[in-house]
């Protein structure tokens, strides 16, 4: 694909992890700013979010935060982003970070970022949408999703074609090659129907 506008990341809002994700956040927001990638994320300053908005800004990047009204206090929202979107609910949010966004990174996170990630591979899946989704496999973070998918393609429940609604990648530095090789969308977004 044509170098991204804008890119989204999902990735945890917990500090309590190990150096390596934290590092990985980093190199991941200073990269995209250095590239001249706009960052959507979910607006909070704490975990993973915070680093990685915190390197995008640094770097010179441009950052968009959307945070739902209810949880600005639990995730505490970045003051100093480029566009802060507070919004009514976790559903706006997730809708509006879709819309602005050319592609999807996934560092590791919880089970806010594993609801995240299911919800833009289930509707690419569906066709709602046909933007990148590139997870990011820090240390071998993901390798359960990876086996959980395999598991699912086995058994039936998912179609082989859709394994590749996502590419997994090592690490930050193999994001970029990953996106470049990605084929253009082939379904227009269908805003309106996510
Ligand atoms: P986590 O990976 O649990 O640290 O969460 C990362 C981000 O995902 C946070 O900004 C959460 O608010 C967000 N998130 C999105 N959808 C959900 C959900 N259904 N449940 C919990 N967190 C969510």
């Amino acid at each position: 694909m044509k170098a991204p506008g804008s890119v989204c990341v999902y990735c945890g809002s917990s500090s309590r992890v190990a150096d390596s994700y934290k590092e990985a956040a980093h190199a991941l927001g200073a990269g995209l700013a250095e590239r001249g990638i706009r960052v959507v994320y979910g607006g909070g300053r704490v975990g993973l979010m915070g680093i990685l908005a915190d390197a995008a800004l640094a770097a010179g990047g441009q950052v968009v935060g959307i945070i739902p009204e209810h949880i600005q206090s639990l995730e505490v929202e970045h003051i100093g982003l480029t566009e802060l979107h507070v919004v009514d609910s976790m559903h706006t949010r997730k809708r509006m970070m879709v819309d602005r966004s050319d592609a999807f990174l996934v560092l590791p996170g919880g089970l806010g970022t594993l609801d995240e990630t299911f919800e833009v591979l289930t509707w690419r899946q569906l066709r709602l949408h046909d933007k990148p989704i590139v997870v990011v496999n820090v240390d071998g973070y993901w390798d359960p999703l990876v086996t959980l998918v395999d598991r699912m393609t086995d058994a039936g429940f998912c179609r082989p074609e859709n394994r590749g609604l996502f590419t997994v990648v090592d690490s930050v530095a193999d994001v970029w090659d990953a996106l470049a090789r990605q084929p253009e969308p082939a379904v227009p977004p269908a805003t309106g129907r996510l």
